[in-house]
């Protein structure tokens, strides 16, 4: 018998090849006239350019956004806000530049307008995080998720091939976890399922021809719906997994989830069928583990956690980590599970 809980996302979303140029009418929509713009360092030409579209409406760029918002960064941009009399941020970039963004808005809620150019999906969350002292938090709140956000696939184009391959393979995670999270949901189930769908068909094709615009749309919107997945349904052993490994060994983000994904969803086959079914159908093969590690060597993305310059003396130590605090997953989390699951990972083996 169907039980679940669906709670909507108030987010206004504009999809499209060239929408960008709706960035004023959309600012004016949210009553908004003065807009600090983010970016990372390496993007400050696009949020330069952002600035111009936006003449009088920007009140100035800060171009200092790097990957988990540490503290130090955030309380500079929020000052900055503070500074200029910004009443909006404008974000153009991936998860660490609206990260930044949503760093702002949990303390003066100063609303969001997001122009993602990768697949994090971080746009249509209401979760934050922050590092201090080398320690990253994270919660949920509801003031920090963008009030609009813009998908123009334009602004992907630019976007290394490897980079897509690993954000896609980020993306593709948000989806299978959401299928078997404890808030899995009909709605969301469909949309994780379609997303996976949407960027396993796109990823290989972005990554031969990066400036392929129709592949990048469909990567995009299926980013968008891993986006919702993340958000709405919550996660399970993957994502606490892979932010243990990256939280303390350093591990890169996306390329860490890449990794993970195919040797957590070989964990958690046996404990949740239906999800794995809907994997599989989404990849168009006759197992979602193997299908997932099938995809990411289709697309060229590191396979082992050897790979990403992680050592082998440390794998007792991640799965104690990782076993400490208790959480949802279908399948119980051992220690031992974990430490076989790792090793696995470690050597980059098909499940
Ligand atoms: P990122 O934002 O760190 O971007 C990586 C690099 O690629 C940056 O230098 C960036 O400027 C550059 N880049 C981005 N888009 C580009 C483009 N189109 N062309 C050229 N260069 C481009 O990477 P990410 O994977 O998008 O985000 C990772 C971060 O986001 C992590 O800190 C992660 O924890 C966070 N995240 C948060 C959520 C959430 O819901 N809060 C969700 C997903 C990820």
């Amino acid at each position: 018998m169907r039980s679940f809980v669906y709670q909507m996302m108030p987010s206004r979303v504009i999809f499209g090849a060239g929408c960008l140029e709706k960035l004023p009418e959309e600012m004016e929509r949210l009553g908004a006239s003065k807009a600090l713009v983010l970016s990372t360092v390496e993007q400050r030409r696009i949020g330069l350019e952002m600035v111009e579209r936006l003449g009088a409406r920007a009140a100035g760029l800060f171009d200092r956004a790097v990957m988990h918002v540490p503290i130090e960064t955030a309380q500079a941009a929020r000052e900055e806000a503070k500074r200029l009399g910004a009443d909006c941020c404008v974000t153009v970039g991936g998860g660490s530049t609206t990260g930044l963004a949503k760093a702002i808005a949990l303390v003066s809620e100063l609303p969001i307008l997001a122009v993602p150019t990768t697949y994090a999906g971080s746009e249509m969350t209401p979760i934050w995080g922050l590092t201090e002292n080398g320690r990253k938090t994270t919660g949920r709140d509801a003031r920090v998720l963008p009030k609009t956000v813009l998908y123009d696939p334009c602004l992907t184009v630019t976007m290394p091939a490897m980079l897509s391959a690993t954000s896609g393979m980020n993306s593709i995670a948000h989806c299978v976890e959401a299928l078997y999270a404890q808030e899995a949901n009909p709605i969301v189930s469909m949309m994780a399922e379609e997303g996976i769908r949407a960027l396993a068909g796109s990823l290989p094709v972005v990554v031969k021809e990066p400036g392929n615009l129709e592949a990048r749309s469909e990567a995009l919107y299926g980013a968008w719906l891993g986006g919702i997945a993340l958000g709405a349904a919550g996660m399970a052993l993957h994502h606490k997994l892979c932010h243990t490994l990256g939280g303390t060994y350093n591990l890169p983000h996306a390329e860490t989830h890449t990794v993970v994904l195919p040797h957590a969803a070989a964990y958690n086959a046996a404990a949740a069928p239906e999800a794995m079914t809907r994997v599989a159908r989404a990849l168009g093969t006759g197992s979602a583990a193997e299908g997932l590690y099938d995809l990411a060597a289709a697309l060229g993305a590191p396979l082992s956690l050897a790979g990403l310059g992680m050592k082998a003396s440390d794998l007792d130590q991640a799965a104690g980590i990782a076993a400490q605090n208790p959480y949802y997953n279908p399948r119980p989390v051992t220690r031992d599970g974990i430490r076989a699951l790792l090793q696995n990972a470690f050597e980059g083996r098909r499940p």
